[in-house]
Parts: structure tokens; C-alpha cells; sequence
């Protein structure tokens, strides 16, 4: 074994182990009482379902991962890669359709593998709870058509990195980050309008006291909003949700109608005032500059790796090639792309705290934002008292009893 695979193992057993012990600290930190400031949306059985979910989605969690892992071992070490390699070479297409037909393959064998766990998550865990309402037709045509997306729109970003990097020399990871920049802003542009209506169905929202509410909210703030559409969230999941999507003057505001069903207007205010927090502090700016200079890192460390012939040799590669060399690079990345998630996720959870703040003052009704993540947390059965090292690893929000703690402590300032 080689000094590159070695690396790579230890890797996943570190990260394995962490997240092994990062679960088990946050099941033993689950607290039989309920916290105060629950009392008045909670009741205790309610409680301890959120429990039992907490609970059943963990364990699920260990299954999936040791399935994922074992399986990954399996099929590294009985030289998997290169049988697979060897057969794909047998058709003769040249490098980058080569390169495609194994990845494809590769992630299409992924795909199916886990699907009895997708489902198992839907239908057994997620109906258990009350929380799915996704019927199989429902389940079926989105698998078919997320598919066919990712042949759409996957396929030829994939087959232009692989060309970039089989032709272009030494600044292929240059012209790849120029390229993969541009096709994700594109595709997050087309996204609201092209991608998202093949999944839900969005329509503005009616007149009435909640339109009128957010438009002279957004008003107020110098808010440039298009429109607010209302999801039909509640075709696949009672869970409720809010998000903004859109550039310039296409900003949209979306909100689940499972969620417009289940607050007030001034909560639901307060939910947008959040939002739009985030876009009026820049931190959506913020996390698109700092998502393309991961990407840039990423191309750049894999150029330099891409030709390394002890990567090839970890995995019993007898020829070099760059679509196996994304693969096994990717392996190798995985530890820093560990570390930089750990440092967005300090990010994030430092702009949700700063969105809160936004939307308490702006509103200049912090309460409504408390009474919004108090039922919105009731609703979706989430974990109240999530354990600190579960947090550092796992959270893009603070738990919410530190957010409502600060909206309360504002609220007295
Ligand atoms: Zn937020």
C-alpha cells in the first residue's frame, strides 16, 4: 500500500470517527425536561417525538454511512477502478466521452445503491413522523427527471473540465475555474424560472393583508422585490420553508405554503425580514466570491495532482487518465474540503445570528421572529438542545435557543 492511500484511509477513519462521536455526544445531550421557553408551544409528547426522530434519523445515519463506506472499501480493494477502467476502454471512444462513460457509470451505480436508503428515509422515517406526503408517482417522476437533469446539465460541464484538462495544458484548471464559474452563475440564474417549475409549482401570492404586509416591509427597507411566490412545499413534505432566489432586479421570495398555512403574517414578515437580511448584509454575495475561490483552490491543487503517479497507484491504476485522476483527487481532498466546511459553517452560523438581528430591528418586533423559529422548530420536530461539538461540526444556524435567547436580550437593549 502507498503513501498517498494510507492518507486517504486515515482520512476517512478520522472523519468517520468524528461524526461517529459527534452523534453519540448528541444523543447523551438530549435533556428529558422540556427547556422553558418551549412551554408554551410544546407539549411533552410532542416533545419526545422530536426525540425518538432525533434518535431514529441518527441510527439511520450510522447504517447508511457504514453500508457507504464498506462498499467504497470493497470496491477499491478488489481493484474495482481499474477492471472498470479496463472495460470502458475496451469501446474505444476517445478521452473525454471515455472519461464520462466511467464517471457516469460510476455515479449512476452510487445512485442506485443508495436508493433503497432514499426511500427507506421518505417513506419509513419521514411517514412515521407524519411529515411525508410524497406519493410514488410523485417520488418516481422526480427521480426520472433529476436524472435527466443531470445528464442535461452535468454531463457537458463535466465533459468540457475533462477536455480543458486532457488538452489545454497547463492552464486548464485556470479556464476550468473561468468556465465552471460562469456555468454556475448561468445555471443559478436560469434556475428560478427553468429548473425549480419542473419541481414545484410557484404562483404570487394573493392580495391581501400578507401581500401588503411584506411589499411595505420590503418598502421600508429599500428592498428592490419583484414578487413573492407561494410552493406548493406540501406536495412532498409537511416541513415548512422559506428561501430567496434570483439576481438583480429578478429577486424572488418563496415561501412554502405549508409554512403560510402555520404563521401569522407578522411571523411570516419576520421570516422575509430574515431573509432579506441576509441579502442586505451581502452575505449572499459573500458565500457566492467565497464558494468560487474554493473552486479555484480545488482546480488548482488538482492540477498539480492530476499527473501524480502515486495517486494512480493507490488505487491500482495502471494508467494514468484524467477522469480516474478527478475521482481519486477528489478522496484525496476530501480532509481540506472537511476543514473549509467547518470554517463556513463558523460563517454561516455567525450571518443567520446577524440576519436575526437584521429582521428584529428592522421590524422592530423581535418577538415575532422568536414566536416564528419557536413554531417553526415545533413543527419540523428539530433538536432543541443540540451537543456544542455537534453544532461545530454539523450547523449552518445557531441552535435555536441561543437565536431566540439573542432576539430576547435585543429585544431588552
Ligand atoms: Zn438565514
Amino acid at each position: 500500500m502507498n503513501f498517498i492511500a494510507i492518507i486517504i484511509l486515515c482520512a476517512i477513519a478520522v472523519d468517520f470517527t468524528l461524526n461517529l462521536v459527534a452523534d453519540g455526544l448528541n444523543l447523551k445531550h438530549l435533556k428529558g425536561d422540556l427547556p422553558q421557553a418551549f412551554r408554551d408551544v410544546y407539549d411533552a409528547d410532542r416533545y419526545r417525538q422530536s426525540q425518538q426522530y432525533l434518535k431514529i434519523n441518527t441510527q439511520f445515519g450510522w447504517i447508511t454511512a457504514a453500508f457507504n463506506l464498506l462498499l467504497m472499501l470493497v470496491f477499491w480493494f478488489a481493484k474495482g477502478f481499474p477492471l472498470l477502467d479496463q472495460w470502458v476502454r475496451s469501446f474505444q471512444l476517445g478521452p473525454v466521452l471515455t472519461g464520462l462513460v466511467y464517471m457516469g457509470l460510476l455515479l449512476f451505480c452510487r445512485a442506485v445503491l443508495s436508493l433503497p436508503f432514499r426511500i427507506y428515509a421518505t417513506f419509513g422515517i419521514e411517514a412515521r413522523f407524519g411529515f411525508n406526503t410524497t406519493t410514488w408517482k410523485i417520488y418516481l417522476t422526480d427521480l426520472i427527471k433529476g436524472l435527466l437533469l443531470a445528464l442535461l446539465l452535468g454531463a457537458p460541464l463535466l465533459a468540457a473540465i475533462l477536455a480543458f484538462f486532457q488538452y489545454a495544458g497547463a492552464h486548464a484548471w485556470w479556464y476550468c475555474w473561468l468556465g465552471v464559474t460562469i456555468y454556475m452563475l448561468g445555471v443559478q440564474f436560469i434556475a428560478p424560472t427553468w429548473i425549480m417549475p419542473l419541481f414545484n409549482k410557484f404562483t404570487p401570492i394573493e392580495d391581501g393583508a400578507l401581500k401588503s404586509a411584506i411589499l411595505s416591509y420590503a418598502k421600508s427597507i429599500n428592498f428592490p422585490l419583484e414578487n413573492v411566490y407561494q410552493m406548493d412545499g406540501s406536495r412532498r413534505s409537511t416541513k415548512s420553508n422559506a428561501f430567496f432566489t434570483g439576481f438583480g432586479k429578478h429577486k424572488r421570495i418563496v415561501l412554502f405554503d405549508t409554512l403560510i398555512k402555520q404563521h401569522s403574517v407578522n411571523e411570516l414578515v419576520a421570516v422575509l425580514a430574515h431573509e432579506m437580511g441576509h441579502y442586505k448584509k451581502k452575505h449572499i454575495r459573500q458565500s457566492l466570491i467565497l464558494g468560487i475561490l474554493q473552486t479555484g483552490l480545488m482546480l488548482f491543487l488538482l492540477s498539480h495532482f492530476i499527473t501524480y503517479d502515486g495517486l494512480f497507484k493507490a488505487f491500482y491504476m495502471p494508467q494514468q487518465s484524467v477522469y480516474a485522476g478527478m475521482i481519486f483527487f477528489a478522496m484525496l481532498y476530501a480532509p481540506i474540503d472537511f476543514f473549509i466546511a467547518i470554517v463556513m459553517q463558523v460563517l454561516s452560523r455567525k450571518n443567520e445570528t446577524a440576519a436575526d438581528r437584521f429582521a428584529a430591528d428592522t421590524t422592530k418586533d423581535p418577538l415575532a421572529m422568536v414566536a416564528a423559529l419557536k413554531k417553526l422548530s415545533v413543527h419540523n420536530l428539530s433538536n432543541l438542545t443540540p451537543h456544542p461539538f455537534y453544532v461545530f461540526l454539523n450547523y449552518s444556524h445557531p441552535p435555536v435557543l441561543k437565536r431566540i435567547q439573542k432576539l430576547a436580550a435585543h429585544k431588552m437593549a
